[in-house]
């Protein structure tokens, strides 16, 4: 085999096995597709994007990971949410390009504020721009190290039962991890918001080698038996789970 073709393969492997494995631990969405004319109707009679919203939507677009964009429906309902209960002090535990924490910082008073865990600094400098262009870069701060040791330096800080509203959409094989630290942290009647939970409904029969399937299927019958929350999980996107703190 030519030396070419053979760099090729190897070229194309890479990129499918990093896919598969970075869907895995980010999480993509499974649920409608973007282009069903239902989820477009929804879309085109329902949301109201800021306009730096749209711009950063769209940049996000550009990147190969896109497939981990909130949709912009699911972030209109989360902003909702914020209002409704009047959060001013929200986490979110996987901000990717920062599109939904743009949206819930825009969704909340002068005062707010947002922890967004972000790892990769890539997707923290694609974020920025667009948090200061929309004037609300004092809203956020960005922890860029993993999710768990924020979430207990926010916890070793005295913040326990501070918080209004979390949402987890970061590695799977965490989200327990994430849920227990996000309980601690919310307050009564706070919500806490987990993306994926039906996993493009592989929760339903999980694979016995689809271990993000057991460990999702294994949190979604935890907390249906959690009687320190009430919850609902809707069937939006790939199905987000609604968890308010009893
Ligand atoms: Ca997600």
């Amino acid at each position: 085999m030519a030396t070419r073709v053979r760099v090729i393969l190897c070229v194309g492997l890479i990129l499918v096995l990093t896919g598969v494995v970075k869907s895995a631990f980010r999480g993509k969405s499974h649920g409608r597709g973007r282009d069903d004319p239902v989820l477009q109707y929804v879309v085109n009679n329902s949301v109201r994007e800021h306009p730096v919203l749209t711009k950063l939507r769209l940049r996000t677009l550009e990147d190969r990971w896109a497939i981990m964009l909130v949709g912009s429906e699911q972030a209109q309902f989360m902003a909702n949410l914020i209002k409704l209960i009047n959060a001013t002090k929200a986490i979110e535990i996987g901000m990717y390009t920062g599109y939904n924490a743009l949206s819930m910082a825009l969704a909340m008073p002068d005062n707010g504020r947002v922890v967004a865990c972000e790892i990769e600094e890539t997707y923290v400098n694609i974020a920025k721009p667009f948090f200061n262009e929309a004037g609300v870069e004092n809203k956020f701060d960005i922890r860029q190290q993993t999710a768990l040791k924020t979430l207990d330096a926010l916890i070793a800080a005295g913040e326990s039962g501070t918080y209004d509203f979390v949402f987890i959409d970061a590695d799977k094989l965490n989200y327990d991890n994430y849920y227990e630290k996000s309980l601690e942290l919310i307050r009564t009647g706070g919500i806490i918001a987990i993306d994926n939970v039906l996993w493009g409904g592989k929760v339903v029969n999980p694979a016995p080698d689809d271990i993000t399937a057991q460990f999702l299927d294994t949190l979604n019958r935890k907390l249906h038996q959690d009687q320190r929350i009430d919850l609902s999980l809707l069937t939006l996107s790939d199905g987000l789970t609604i968890a308010i703190k009893r």
